[in-house]
């Protein structure tokens, strides 16, 4: 057992979520995504053992290989960019959190609609334009979103996007309001979206407060990364 103190820590974090949910009043469930990345097989497979069931990883190559290893039955969430060359590797998670281009959208299509199954995507945004990330402008979201609801091979489940290292607490907000916007745009396009992938262990409360169905925990669970 790497991480002896995980349950301790995670029913705290499930205790900060339950208190933020309640003050937000956007009476969402909020899933917790342990993300694992550059930890070894060990710690999805304690994240499993303490009742976490959603592991996300931002790399496509030590998420395969970690998935080699790991026999607990854990839904795997790719959370990071995917190169266009890549989008088979899908077939192995349950959600991809990072479409972040029209190009790539044209791809995961042409994938999903080969093998007859449509890939479950989460449409990253990218509202402070920080030219250091991936995601779309939020000029873009509305016609993107009619663009995407004509095509078979994807489904657009909601929203996600990665907060401004160094916000404060107003633009974090306005961040996540953002995420909550993108979703109902979509929801309203005729996408079956429902889901605000948003928050990471240094502002997942105000993301809760904010909407967040889905958060993605790593530091605060497992510690700092391994370098
Ligand atoms: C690493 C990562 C996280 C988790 O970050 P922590 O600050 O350790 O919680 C969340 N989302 C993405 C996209 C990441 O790459």
């Amino acid at each position: 057992m790497p991480f002896p103190d995980l349950d301790r820590r995670l029913a705290d974090i499930r205790e900060r979520i339950a208190g933020a949910a309640k003050r937000g009043g956007h009476g969402q469930a909020t899933t917790i995504v342990a993300v694992t990345k550059t930890h070894g097989p060990d710690v999805p497979a304690a994240a499993f053992a303490v009742g976490l069931v959603d592991v996300g990883e931002n790399k496509v190559q030590e998420a395969l290989s970690k998935m080699a290893q790991v026999t607990a039955p854990v839904r795997w969430h790719l959370i990071g960019h995917l190169q266009r060359n890549k989008v088979k590797s899908l077939q192995h998670f349950s959600l991809f959190h990072a479409l972040d281009s029209s190009r790539l959208a044209d791809a995961v299509d042409f994938f999903g609609t080969e093998r007859e199954a449509p890939v479950d995507v989460l449409m990253q945004i990218n509202p402070a334009r920080e030219a250091t990330k991936g995601g779309y402008d939020l000029s873009e979201v509305e016609a993107e979103a009619d663009r995407l609801a004509a095509m078979k091979g994807l489904r657009v489940r909601g929203a996600m996007t990665i907060a401004r290292f160094g916000a404060d607490e107003r633009e974090l907000r306005e961040t996540f309001a953002a995420v909550r916007r993108t979703t109902e745009t979509l929801a309203s396009a005729g996408h079956p979206a429902t889901e605000n992938s948003m928050g990471m262990s240094a502002d997942y409360e105000l993301a809760v407060e904010e909407g967040a169905t889905l958060v993605r925990l790593g530091s605060v669970l497992f510690g700092a990364r391994v370098p």
